[in-house]
């Protein structure tokens, strides 16, 4: 018997997902593994948040609340936005999630009808294209070379709309590459989207508070207003504020596409939970200086790897602008025979090597959908780093 649904067939499960189980679970059986797969900061949720989340439990704020968010939440997403990004939302523009994954999911769910295009410049975080499908969309993949920055040209993004095109999705700083679109690229890009009133954007900002150098962080509602009533602005708490495992995510965007993710939240999760929402409140209103703290040990992390990396006959990095990942090119590497005779013909078999030989887990390129390359979070400490390092080093040294 088969009680799995067709609608199973067209998605894979999460490989950043799945690796990270992987790997910690090897850990966990004792074995040497440097995980580098994880999409989360290294950093414990700050005690203030945490002390907001206990008050609200003691405070018996264990109920059903709004699905939308608490008012108290609802109010402090609406003051960060016009504080941090220059966009006026009314609370009916406004809803939290069970993640800033959830907030995509319920999105697509609520806007694509089957066979519609959602454009995806690759390489992209690797939920975008299932969720899509599970939709009953159809991804439009755009290669974004590293010549490019890894980011979609104004041409391209012309060159890949037609009439079915209902989102493109956008994210900056990005992961897998911390590639991050300047206010003139985003401009550039608003141009070709006013001539076509059909498409709608994710402009998925999850990891706008980590940025370097210090560059500016831009996002398309505010650069373009005329677009506004097409963003949907995507936020939430996991990266900035070291939340991944409260879930939580929120979103600015018209309200009828709101009403309707309200919609399908109001029968499926209801909402995301109370004692979560508490601290989030305390997350987005409370004390920001920590922040820093963290991107400059991001920072320190960022340059040491990026030099490491650069050190490897074979591999060669980019510095990226944001987030906390590295997407180095592996290229040097295919096609060489690792000590037992197999031959490495593509990222994923590097990969493989990486771990069987010095267990080094990172995520390869394809399931970013951009060969032949490679992401490691540097989301741990500056030991692990230079470490895992030295390993990959060892590891291309002995390849032929
Ligand atoms: N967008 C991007 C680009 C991400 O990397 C992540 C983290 N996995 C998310 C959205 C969603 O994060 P979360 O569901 O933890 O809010
Ligand atoms: N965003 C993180 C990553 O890319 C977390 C895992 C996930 O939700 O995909 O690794």
């Amino acid at each position: 018997m088969n009680f799995i649904a067709d609608r199973l067939k067209r998605i894979k499960p999460s490989m950043t997902v799945g690796i990270n189980v992987k790997a910690n679970a090897l850990r966990a059986e004792g074995k040497d593994v440097l995980v580098l797969a994880a999409g989360e900061p290294d950093f414990d949720t700050p005690i203030n948040i945490r002390k907001a989340a206990s008050d609200a439990m003691e405070d018996g704020q264990t109920r059903y609340v709004p699905g939308k968010g608490t008012p108290a939440l609802q109010k402090a997403i609406q003051s960060k936005f016009l504080k941090d990004n220059n966009l006026n939302y009314d609370l009916d523009e406004i809803i939290v999630g069970v993640g800033g994954k959830h907030i995509i999911y319920n999105a697509m769910m609520a806007t694509i009808n089957p066979n519609d295009e959602v454009i995806i410049p690759a390489p992209f975080w690797v939920s975008y294209p299932d969720i899509v499908l599970l939709a009953e969309g159809k991804p439009i993949v755009v290669k974004c070379p590293e010549n490019q920055n890894f980011k979609i040209t104004a041409d391209q993004l012309e060159n890949s709309i037609t009439d079915k095109t209902k989102w493109l999705m956008l994210n900056s700083p990005s992961n897998p590459t911390g590639s991050l679109y300047s206010k003139k690229e985003l401009k550039e890009l608003a141009e070709v989207l006013l001539k076509y009133p059909q498409v709608l954007i994710m402009s998925d900002d999850i990891y706008e508070k980590i940025i370097y150098d210090n560059l500016e962080f831009n996002t398309l509602a505010a650069i373009e207003p005329k677009l506004k009533d097409r963003c949907l602005t995507l936020n939430g708490v996991s990266k900035a504020y070291c939340m991944t495992g409260w879930r939580l995510g929120y979103c600015g965007a018209p309200k009828e596409i709101i009403a309707a993710m309200n919609k399908i939240q109001s029968q499926s999760t209801t909402s995301t939970s109370s004692i979560s929402m508490a601290a989030a409140v305390e997350a987005i209103n409370g004390p920001q200086e920590f922040i820093k703290d963290h991107n400059d040990a991001f920072l320190r992390r960022r340059d040491l790897v990026v030099s490491l990396l650069n050190n490897i006959d074979g591999l060669s990095c980019l510095t990226p602008e944001g987030a906390f990942y590295v997407y180095p090119s592996c290229e040097g590497v295919i096609g060489k025979k690792t000590p037992d005779g197999n031959r490495i013909s593509n990222d994923e078999e590097f990969m493989n090597y990486l771990l069987d030989s010095e267990g080094i887990a990172g995520v390869h390129g394809a399931a970013f959908g951009l060969s032949p390359y490679f992401r490691l979070s540097y989301a741990t400490s500056d030991e692990i780093l230079t470490d895992a390092c030295k390993r990959i080093k060892r590891a291309c040294e002995k390849l032929k």
